[in-house]
C-alpha cells in the first residue's frame, strides 16, 4: 500500500455493516470523498486525508502500528485485538452510535442454563476467543474456547462445541439454529480511534481539526436549537425544563415589558412532552430548530 506521509490516513471498513455509516460520518464532517467503492484507497478532495478501505479486523492493527492515524471499528473487534499480546497503541476518541450489537453466549434450546457455572467444563465456539476467555476468567469458569472464523452458530449441530458466543442484533440467526442467548459478554458499537504514536506537528494539527469536526457532527446529531417567549416570572422554571441546555440567552422583547425571548442549544432530544411542559410553565411561540453544524 502506498502511503503519502504528508496526509492523514483513515481506515474504515471496505464493505460491510460499518461501511456506509463510516463514510456518512466523514461526509457529514465535510470530507469530500472521491468515489470508487472498489478501490483500496480514496483521496479526500478538500482535506489532507486519504481513506483506506480494509477489512474491519485489520483496522486496530493499522491504527496501532501508526500506518493509519485514525480508524472506525466495532468495539468487539477492537477489544479482541487489545486483549492480544501486542502492546496496543490507540486511543478511543468517541463512540459513534452505529454498528450496535451485543456479543452473547448462546445455548441450544434443549440445554437448561443456570448461570455461568453451566459453562464449567464445556466447549464454546466463537470468533472472539480472547473476550470469551476474559469472561470465563472473570467468572472463575474453566471451559474450552474453540476459535471459528465464521458460521459459529453451526458449531453445536456439528458437535464442535455445546455453546457459542457470537454477535447478535435481533437474535434471528440464533433462533434459526435452535439456539437462545443466555449471557451478554459485551455491548458494542462503532468507535473512532486514533493512534497513540507520535505525529509530526502539521499532521497533529490536521488530526485535531478532523477530531473537532467529527465531535461537532456527533454533537449536532442530538442537539436542537430552541427559541421561545416567556414572561419574567416563568424564566426560572422554563430554563430548568430545557433538556441539557447550558446558560440560555435571554433577551428582552421589544414593546412587551416583562417578556423575554429565550434561546438555547439543547444537547438532548427534545420531545413533544418537553414542549408541553414548557408551554405549561408559561412559554409561548416555541420553535425547535435542527442544528446543521457546531464547533465547541
Ligand atoms: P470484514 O469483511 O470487514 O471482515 P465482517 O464480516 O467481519 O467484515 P460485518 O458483518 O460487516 O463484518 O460487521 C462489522 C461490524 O458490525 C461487527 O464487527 C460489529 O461491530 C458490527 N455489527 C453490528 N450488528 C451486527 C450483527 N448483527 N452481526 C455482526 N456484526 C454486527
Ligand atoms: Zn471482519
Amino acid at each position: 500500500m502506498f502511503v503519502d506521509e504528508s496526509r492523514l490516513h483513515i481506515a474504515i471498513q471496505k464493505s460491510g455493516r460499518l461501511s456506509d455509516y463510516s463514510r456518512g460520518l466523514l461526509r457529514d464532517a465535510g470530507l469530500r470523498i472521491q468515489n470508487g467503492k472498489n478501490d483500496l484507497t480514496a483521496r479526500v478532495e478538500n482535506f489532507p486525508a486519504d481513506l483506506m478501505f480494509v477489512r474491519d479486523d485489520d483496522i486496530p492493527t493499522f491504527v496501532s502500528d501508526g500506518v493509519c492515524e485514525f480508524g472506525i471499528v466495532g468495539e468487539n473487534v477492537l477489544q479482541e485485538f487489545a486483549l492480544g499480546d501486542l502492546e496496543p497503541r490507540f486511543e478511543i476518541l468517541a463512540r459513534l452510535g452505529f454498528g450496535r450489537c451485543s456479543l452473547r453466549i448462546a445455548a441450544p434450546e434443549a440445554v437448561a442454563y443456570d448461570g455461568p457455572a453451566t459453562l464449567q467444563g464445556g466447549r464454546i465456539a466463537t470468533s472472539y476467543p480472547r473476550i470469551v476467555r476474559r469472561f470465563l476468567d472473570d467468572n472463575c469458569i474453566e471451559a474450552t474456547v474453540v476459535k471459528m472464523n465464521g458460521a459459529v452458530e453451526l458449531a453445536p449441530r456439528l458437535q464442535i462445541a455445546s455453546f457459542v458466543c457470537d454477535l447478535v442484533s435481533t437474535g434471528a440467526t440464533l433462533e434459526a439454529n435452535g439456539l437462545r442467548p443466555v449471557e451478554t459478554v459485551l455491548e458494542s458499537e462503532a468507535v473512532l480511534i486514533r493512534t497513540s504514536r507520535p505525529m509530526a506537528d502539521t499532521k497533529a494539527e490536521q488530526a485535531s481539526r478532523l477530531v473537532s469536526r467529527i465531535d461537532g457532527v456527533l454533537a449536532t446529531k442530538e442537539s436542537k436549537y430552541i427559541m421561545l417567549n416567556a414572561p419574567s416570572e416563568a424564566l426560572q422554571e422554563i430554563t430548568a425544563i430545557l433538556p441539557g441546555a447550558e446558560a440560555p440567552t435571554i433577551l428582552p422583547l421589544h414593546g412587551r415589558p416583562g417578556h423575554f425571548a429565550v434561546h438555547a442549544v439543547c444537547q438532548e432530544s427534545v420531545f413533544w412532552e418537553t414542549l408541553q411542559k414548557l408551554k405549561g410553565a408559561g412559554a409561548s411561540a416555541i420553535l425547535v430548530l435542527p442544528i446543521e453544524k457546531m464547533m465547541m
